[in-house]
Parts: C-alpha cells; structure tokens; sequence
C-alpha cells in the first residue's frame, strides 16, 4: 500500500520529486525512488572531494540528530551531511536523552516537534520507534537505525557503493552474511538490492537466518562457501550481540571457522568481487584484516564516503517540500 501522500513523481510538474514526507525504511519505497535518491547522492561526492565543500541550500534550517543508540559513524556522517549543506546542526546524544529518566516515546516526540526543527534524525534502539516519532512530528524524519527493524541511509550508501564500483546494481549477485536475524542493515539492503534486481544470498547460521526472505527474492544459505560461488559482492556484518539475548552460535571462535571471511574463502567468490562492511568490524570474527584492507578489494572506506553524500541527497530531498522547490512549490 502506498503512503498516503504518494504522488507519482511522473505527475508532478518538473518530474522527479520524491513523493515521501519522511524516510523511515526502504520498504514502501518503489524501485524508481530508491534509483531517485542515490542518483541524487552521486552530485555529492565529487562536491565533498572538492577543497571548499560547503553548499547553502539548507541554510536557516535546523537539523536535530537525535541519537537514543550509540553511534559513532553514522552520527558523524549526519553531522557533516547537514553541516555541507548550511544546516544549523545540533546533536543530542543518548546521555543528554530524558528517555533515561522515563520520558515515554510519544514525550520525546512532543518535545522535538516544539524545538521546530527542519528536520530531524533519529537513530533508536526499538524497531517501529522512528515511525511513531515521524508519525507524531511536522517536520521530515529520517531513520538513522530502528532496533533490528532498518537503517535505509545504509542500505542506499551500500547501493551507490556497489554501482560506482560495479556499473550497475541489475544482475550483481551479492551475498550478505552474518547475523541477518537481528541487523536492520541486513533487513533494508535485501529490500534496496531486490528492488534494484541484484541477485541477493543471504548467509547465516540457521539460528541467525530469519523466515520469509525467500518472499523477498532472496536465497538462503548456511554454507557460507557454498554461497560465495559466482559472487560479485560480499557483504559482511557482525554479530549484533547487543540484541541477542541467550546463545545462538557455539562460540565465537566457531563462528569465525564457519563465517568468517579469510582470503581462502574470498577465492571462491569472482576474482574481482568486492568486500564491503558496514561497521562497526569485529576483525578476527566475521572479518580477517588482510581482506578488509586491502585496497583492490575492499569498498569498506568508500562506503564511508558514499554515506556523507546519501545523507546530503537525503536531507536536501526531504526538505525541498518545505523549501518550495522542485514541484512542491
Ligand atoms: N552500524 C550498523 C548499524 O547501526 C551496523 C552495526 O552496528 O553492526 O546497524
């Protein structure tokens, strides 16, 4: 089901605007949008290698990050996002949140929509958190990281990462191992790289493989080396210990023998295949140090670099409704 306030972009004077009010996942966006936004972050990334990196569009506008998880990449890619732009950026961190003292979600979200701010960031450690916020607030929201629900700004940076270093994101298989049960990044890259008509292996213990990601046009797999087989991109991610609560791998050590990606198992996907991570790495666990940096292979920094330029094209897309330009005058 469409949002409500879905208008096809074809139908609106000027063309391409994005009919969405807030980013809150990449589920209920159309394969077209998703193309939409990283064509839109592309512009930023030769703008942020450029000596003066500063652009005014959202000057006058305020840019709450609002970060009830910790953070350490994805606060600062947001900071330097909105900063680029000429947004008024403020940073409120899990230790300054009155939700440590009992504030109820639907509380912190009465008390950011008085702040008014432009738009606001949300990063929180309950799936659905961020849409209850964005459903209660007058200004855009963007999901920065919802419980083990999505993170779309990743999942759009892992997308314009693998169709600048690939040429196109049809037709690539990639495989995404690790814990896919509790990691958003898992959960919005299998709905971003299907939407885009990749070939996508998910790659798990079967305590860590969720149910259902058949329906969404992926493969499953246990076999890790199995799966690696004609592989275009591999996709790390860690073990999200945070959200386990009990066992469900033997050991770490375990783990690593069976999942961990080593240059031994990176021989059996194509020759050119590459590594990509989100961070934060456990290196020795889900990851070897000799592949992760290593340079003709790993994409690991440069997804660092395509995420500033997917959150610029976010903010700036998100705000031009209220900015009146590009058909929402
Ligand atoms: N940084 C990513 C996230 O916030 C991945 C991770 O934490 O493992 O979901």
């Amino acid at each position: 089901m469409l949002p409500s306030d879905h208008r096809p972009a074809t139908l609106i004077p000027g063309g391409a605007v994005f009919p969405h009010r807030h980013l809150t996942g990449i589920a209920g966006l159309a394969p077209h949008e998703i193309t939409f936004l990283i064509d839109e972050a592309e512009q930023w990334i030769d703008a942020n290698r450029a000596r003066a990196k500063s652009d005014k569009r959202l000057e006058g506008l305020t840019l709450i990050n609002a970060f009830f998880e910790n953070s350490t990449r994805t606060l600062l890619s947001f900071e330097i996002a909105g900063k680029r732009l000429g947004a008024d950026v403020v940073n409120m961190g899990v230790n300054q949140s009155s939700v440590k003292k009992g504030e109820t979600l639907i509380d912190t979200a009465v008390t950011l929509n008085a702040m008014r701010a432009d738009v606001i960031v949300i990063r929180h450690g309950s799936s659905g958190a961020v849409q209850l916020i964005a459903d209660k607030v007058d200004c855009p929201v963007l999901n920065a990281g919802d419980g083990s629900h999505e993170h779309p700004t990743q999942a759009l940076l892992d997308a314009l990462t693998i169709r600048r270093r690939r040429g196109s994101v049809a037709g690539q298989r990639v495989v995404i191992c690790g814990d896919i049960l509790h990691s958003r990044v898992a959960r919005s890259n299998l709905l971003a790289l299907t939407a885009l008509a990749a070939d996508v292996r998910m790659v798990a213990p079967s305590t860590l493989m969720p149910a259902g990601v058949e329906r969404f046009g992926a493969t499953a797999f246990t076999d890790f080396d199995a799966a690696l087989d004609g592989a275009d991109v591999v996709m790390m991610l860690r073990l999200q210990s945070e959200r386990m609560n009990g066992a469900f791998i033997p050991s770490t050590r375990e783990y690593h023998l069976r999942y961990g990606l080593t240059p031994e198992r990176l021989a059996r996907a194509r020759p050119d295949a590459l590594v990509m991570h989100p961070g934060p790495m456990n290196r020795g666990v889900e990851i070897v140090s000799s592949v992760a940096d290593d340079p003709a292979r790993s994409a690991i920094t440069e997804q660092v670099e395509t995420g500033i330029a997917v959150r610029m094209a976010c903010l700036d897309v998100l705000t031009r409704r209220a900015r009146g330009v590009d058909g929402w005058a």
